[in-house]
């Protein structure tokens, strides 16, 4: 008998319909001897449906006492769809208990809207176990010090279930969604993407920070520190399928780099709608430029992902960083008043509209022209380069983003990712 987490997320809970098909699901891993926790998602577009009754309210919030209400509000989606699970395991014949975050409690930081799980407390949930229920915790929330409740970010309960499992160390974190595992691009954008049976533990974590929002990033992160063996896989598989096909289907994060040795170099292409970039011009060209540019936005919370700085002609240079979409007009007025006069700079542009496209793959570390196939392929559908950034296992680029599923396309065949025949 193993301890084993379930998290399903939102369209996987989507209707009372197919939350009766995940009980039927869970009570079948129960039956089959597990001990089963169960982290939901809200139903779909719930978390959004929340979020959106708030900004008709108050269109603008800087405050942290907005932030608070947000989290009390956003918090509730999780809590129903628990509360529905429980009652749809019960009438299968299954007892069942949910927990909201702070019953259980999961302890967080107060950072509102992006709070971070700093520790689970595990006994009222075994005690359940122990007294043979299934154990359902709300996904996306805890509690923070102070007793106000939090939420984890979008995507968040996916970290609630991961760290759920490393607190219980449980066998191992099944995470439910709407299609059948990890792909080596978004199936949705690139139809020709292909199913990894394994994906390393390192390039999961590239392509989730890089954009694939299979798996929110820090889920990955606890899975990597909390070694918790973790796989994706689909809700809309009939719920009867034999438990221990189930259990082998999907993608399995893997921990050991071996595996991956006889595997293509590029893994998979990730890719980011939301980002920005700003362009501070004509700054002089002296030490300490990208701490005056970079010093103000860091302090006003606003996080910078690519940057560059141009050579310099006549002591001038031009330095250009990207920020999410959501921090562009702040960040960009904040340079205009702040920054532009104390540095003598001549001017801020900015483009709202560009896309970052990554291709990850731990067999880059040992093959060298890649980046140059990647440049190959964007350069024979004229898709310009804005910006590149590299790491041992990843490039990135940024471009306009009206090319970007052209380029995502473009990339995926041209390192060899697309389906054939064979591996359809
Ligand atoms: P859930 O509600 O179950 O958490 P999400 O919408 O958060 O589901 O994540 C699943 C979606 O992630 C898929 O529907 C797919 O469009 C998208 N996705 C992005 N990149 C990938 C990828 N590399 N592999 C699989 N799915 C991906
Ligand atoms: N319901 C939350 C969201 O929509 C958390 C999640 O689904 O993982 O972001
Ligand atoms: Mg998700």
């Amino acid at each position: 008998m193993a301890l084993i987490v379930h998290k399903y997320g939102g369209t996987s809970m989507g209707s009372t319909e197919r939350i009766r098909n995940v009980a039927k699901r869970v009570a079948k891993w129960a039956r089959a001897g597990h001990q089963m926790v169960v982290v939901p998602s809200a139903m779909s577009g719930e978390t959004n449906r929340l979020l959106g009754l708030a900004s008709e309210l108050a269109p603008s919030h800087a405050q942290s006492a907005y932030y608070r209400e947000l989290d009390m509000l956003a918090a509730t989606g999780e809590q129903a769809s628990s509360a529905l699970l429980a009652i749809a395991l019960q009438a299968e014949g299954l007892p069942a208990i949910s927990f909201t975050g702070w019953q259980v409690p999961v302890h967080t930081n107060s950072s509102y809207t992006k709070a971070r799980i700093e520790s689970i407390d595990d006994k009222r949930v075994r005690a359940e176990l122990d007294a043979g229920r299934v154990v359902i915790i709300t996904g996306f929330q805890g509690i923070d010090p102070n007793g106000h409740i939090t939420t984890l970010g979008r995507g968040g309960s996916d970290t609630s279930a991961v760290a759920v499992a490393a607190a219980l160390k449980a066998a191992e974190v099944l995470i439910y969604t709407d299609v059948d595992g990890v792909y080596t691009t978004d199936p949705r954008v690139v139809p020709a993407a292909k199913r990894l049976n394994t994906v390393s533990f390192e390039e999961m974590l590239e392509m989730a920070s890089l954009g694939s929002k299979v798996l929110q990033i820090r889920s990955v992160e606890f899975a990597g520190k909390y070694k918790v063996p973790m796989r994706v896989l689909s809700s809309f598989t009939p719920w009867d399928i034999d438990v221990e096909e189930e259990a082998r289907s999907g993608t399995l994060i893997t921990f050991e780099e071996d595996e991956k040795m006889e595997k293509a170099v590029v893994s998979g292409i990730a890719f980011n709608r939301g980002e920005a970039k700003i362009s501070v011009l004509g700054v002089p060209d002296t030490p300490g430029i990208a701490y005056s540019i970079l010093g103000p936005v860091a302090e006003a919370n606003i996080e910078v992902d690519v940057i560059i700085q141009n050579i310099s002609k006549d002591g001038k240079t031009d330095f250009s960083f990207t920020v999410s979409q959501g921090d562009y007009q702040r960040a960009v007025e904040l340079l205009r008043e702040k920054v532009l006069p104390a540095l003598g700079a001549s001017e801020v542009v900015g483009n709202p509209n560009i896309a970052k496209v990554s291709i990850v793959g731990i067999g880059m570390r040992s093959h060298v022209g890649v980046a140059s196939t990647m440049f190959r392929a964007l350069s024979q559908e004229s898709v310009n380069i804005q910006m590149i950034s590299t790491s041992e296992i990843k490039t990135s680029v940024v471009i306009d983003e009206k090319y970007l599923e052209l380029a995502v396309r473009a990339l995926h065949t041209a390192f060899g990712l697309d389906k054939t025949e064979e591996n359809a």
